[in-house]
């Protein structure tokens, strides 16, 4: 062995990396929509003051230029989103073909610098696993873009990126997992008959965008749970050991992209599903040994603490780190700091929101349909090799 082998031994792991940026601590929605709460600038400073972010485990996200982007949206669409951010208004007609200027995925100050911030941070995670690891994005995961539109609060669709680029970069196959409370249909659109895409989702029934029905699937390999609202931490562990890891696992993926949206946690306004953050963590320590690169993105999340506390949680996850059964002052303070105002009211946090990110538990019966539909997916499983 030569000192040079001994100085980069090609076994070692190297940490795992946060991509972030500060326009997410500065640019809002609007003072009514969803994504009017603080969420990636909460779990870089929570990480910061447990220690949890070195500056060496640090990367500030490059804005991705529109020419990168053209890989799954159209130059039109790119032209009209940069134009509607120089002008802050749309013409009717921008707004009735590229869904630009709606309540949905409204007019605002950095409608185009801040998702091609995140769509950035997914182009650039794909190069950085070339060689394996682990890079945790949590302003990525706009699952429902479209090409030549944006949906759902999502100018562009930084996980088709992030699977683009993956591919550009040494992975063929690649594992999709989709644990937001919401049917990713724009993931699907790009990838349904890709045979060397795998996509797993686990979604709320009869919520928008209402696609995602269990019975649907393309060419490729398509796998969509819809969950009856209620589902518990128990039915989510029988989800992940008898579907999510054994079809993964089977796939034999060269990469894996997480979709970790925080919207299926009891406290979220936008779902009926009852996790606690637990069932989060869960999935993603499972995923980590399945594949030798590892992306994980955030998604939705509504509500400021069960958010910042559920993608902090996440952090410490992928890099071992104990979670502590009561934060340090410091911590509760950022958490303390944090305001909610809705249409109508205040909210105000609960205790626990503020002293700690684990979540109590929310255990429960496994209901006889989660069991049925798990059971008919699974069942589905092609024999990949
Ligand atoms: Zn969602």
């Amino acid at each position: 062995m030569t000192d040079d082998m001994q100085a980069s031994d090609p076994g070692a792991t190297p940490p795992p990396r946060f991509i972030g940026s500060e326009i997410y601590r500065h640019s809002s929605y609007g003072s009514w929509h969803p994504l009017r709460v603080p969420r990636v600038s909460t779990v870089m400073d929570l990480a910061r003051s447990l220690g949890w972010l070195p500056p060496a485990q640090f990367i500030t996200s490059p804005r991705a230029k529109p020419s990168a982007l053209t890989g799954f949206h159209t130059p039109e669409y790119l032209s009209a989103l940069q134009a509607a951010e120089a002008m802050q208004e749309v013409t009717e007609d921008v707004r009735q073909r590229h869904g630009l200027g709606t309540p949905s995925n409204p007019v605002f100050k950095e409608m185009y610098r801040r998702p091609a911030t995140s769509a950035g941070a997914s182009l650039l995670a794909g190069e950085l696993l070339n060689h394996g690891g682990v890079i945790y994005s949590p302003a990525g995961g706009t699952h429902h873009g479209l090409p030549d539109r944006a949906n759902g609060f999502c100018y562009l669709n930084d996980p088709v990126l992030a699977i683009q680029s993956l591919r550009r970069n040494g992975a063929r196959r690649i594992a999709y997992v989709d644990i937001d409370a919401h049917h990713p249909d724009g993931v699907e659109y790009a990838f349904a008959d890709d045979p060397d895409t795998l996509q797993i989702s686990v979604h709320e029934e009869n919520r928008w965008p209402r696609t995602g029905q269990i019975g649907n699937a393309g060419k490729g390999q398509v796998f969509n749970l819809p969950v009856a609202s209620g589902l518990n931490d128990t039915e989510m562990r029988l989800i992940l050991h008898d579907l999510i890891l054994p079809l993964v696992a089977d796939f034999g993926p060269d990469a894996i992209v997480l979709q970790c949206g925080a919207d299926a946690v009891t406290e979220d306004p936008q779902s009926r599903l009852t996790l606690s953050n637990n069932a989060h963590w869960a999935v993603v320590a499972a995923l980590r040994p399945l594949a030798p690169r590892y992306l994980v993105l955030g998604g939705g999340g509504y509500n400021p603490w069960s958010v910042g506390r559920l993608w902090t949680g996440v952090w410490a996850i992928l890099n071992n780190y104990d979670i502590p059964d009561v934060l340090p002052p410091t911590a509760q303070g950022i958490l303390g700091a944090l305001t909610w105002a809705g249409p109508f009211r205040q909210h105000h946090p609960e205790p626990h929101w503020i002293a700690t990110l684990r979540d109590v538990p929310r255990d429960g019966p496994i209901r006889d349909s989660v069991r049925a539909n798990v059971r008919q997916l699974a069942g589905r499983r092609a024999v990949w090799r």
